[in-house]
């Protein structure tokens, strides 16, 4: 299968009256997000909503068209968080067919820092300011993501445990703090089914805490201990908003705890050699699945590989392995 195929599948069934729908990004970074349309006695509930724009629209359309049904039908839509790939679509279907929608509580400050037209960009360049990233480098390509005018609040805000009913099936609410601090998954214990949104993807290991606000919080503290969560639930079919399907979310969740105590020791051997600021780190580690140089990342991917960078350093710190301390300028790190 080609590494983008699952993109262009049409509809999928993956379980019993539960539907894959791949809706159109613009851009071609991630290719497509799948949204879920589970079917039921009482309509139709999705999981995500993908990428608002008139191509991701008729996708949709096109989808449920195959499943009889149209937007018109969709009662509800549970979103993962509240990236515009996955929320921007889900706000506008509400504002077309009144459907209900729910987003996880913890993303109130990111849907209003960005529906306020804010961003929170300028505390984001400050955090990489304090990576010793260049400022040029910064100027340049830290850009905005999501349009305000499609950030407003959901119907519900999402706590742990709740139950939202998604086409006739209550989904269990499961908090997984990390990719951003309100991400959620959803799973359907008795179909043997999590909808992962971007907290395990198959390909590709999510982007950790890019949100507009401030990070007092330890984003990849908080990934780890999310898939830790994931990992002690009971194994599930792996319902992933960007790629295909897959059988096991524990195999994937091992692949990622892997990944990311790899990526852990690199950090601490380019401290080793003499690095000192999350961009020095940055600059020495391999990128990407095909373990391309710092150097040959677009502007924007290597703001997004030194943030990363950072969010690993902190959790080194975390755990006693480097000292870090506030220069002046930049946040220095060094071997403990
Ligand atoms: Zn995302």
């Amino acid at each position: 299968m080609g590494r983008h195929e699952w993109a262009h599948t049409g509809v999928e069934e993956v379980a019993p009256g539960v539907h894959r729908i791949p809706l159109r990004m613009p851009g071609d970074v991630l290719a497509a997000t799948n949204v879920y349309a589970i079917v039921g006695a009482d309509g139709i509930g999705l999981v995500d909503g993908g990428w608002f724009a008139e191509p991701a629209w008729r996708d949709l359309e096109t989808g449920l068209a195959a499943l009889g049904a149209g937007t018109g039908d969709v009662r509800a839509v549970a979103v993962t968080h509240a990236h515009p790939d996955h929320y921007t679509l889900a706000v506008e279907l509400r504002r077309r067919t009144g459907c209900t929608t729910y987003l996880g509580a913890g993303e109130r400050e990111t849907v209003e820092a960005i529906g306020g037209g804010g961003h929170g960009l300028a505390d984001f360049a400050a955090s990489l300011d304090r990576c010793g990233v260049p400022a040029e480098l910064v100027e340049r390509h830290l850009s905005a993501q999501g349009d305000p005018a499609l950030y407003e609040a959901p119907s519900e805000w999402l706590s742990d445990g709740d139950a939202p009913p998604v086409g006739g099936v209550r989904l269990d609410a499961v908090a997984t703090p990390g990719h951003t601090r309100g991400h959620f998954c959803f799973a359907d214990d008795e179909a043997g089914l999590l909808f992962t949104g971007d907290h395990v993807l198959p390909h590709i290991t999510p982007s950790i805490g890019f949100e507009p606000v401030d990070d007092r919080h330890l984003p990849l503290a908080d990934y780890l201990a999310s898939l830790h969560r994931v990992r002690s639930r009971p194994d599930a079919a792996l319902l992933p908003a960007h790629g295909p399907p897959g059988p096991s979310v524990h195999a994937r969740v091992d692949e990622l705890l892997d990944h990311h105590e790899v990526r852990l020791a690199q950090c601490g051997d380019a401290l080793a050699e003499g690095a000192r600021t999350a961009y020095e780190v940055a600059a020495r580690l391999p990128w990407t699945r095909r373990l391309r140089a710092f150097s040959e990342l677009s502007g924007f991917d290597q703001l997004m590989a030194v943030h990363e960078t950072r969010a690993h350093l902190a959790v080194l710190d975390l755990r006693g392995r480097v000292t870090a301390r506030a220069d002046a300028d930049v946040d220095v790190y060094e071997p403990a």
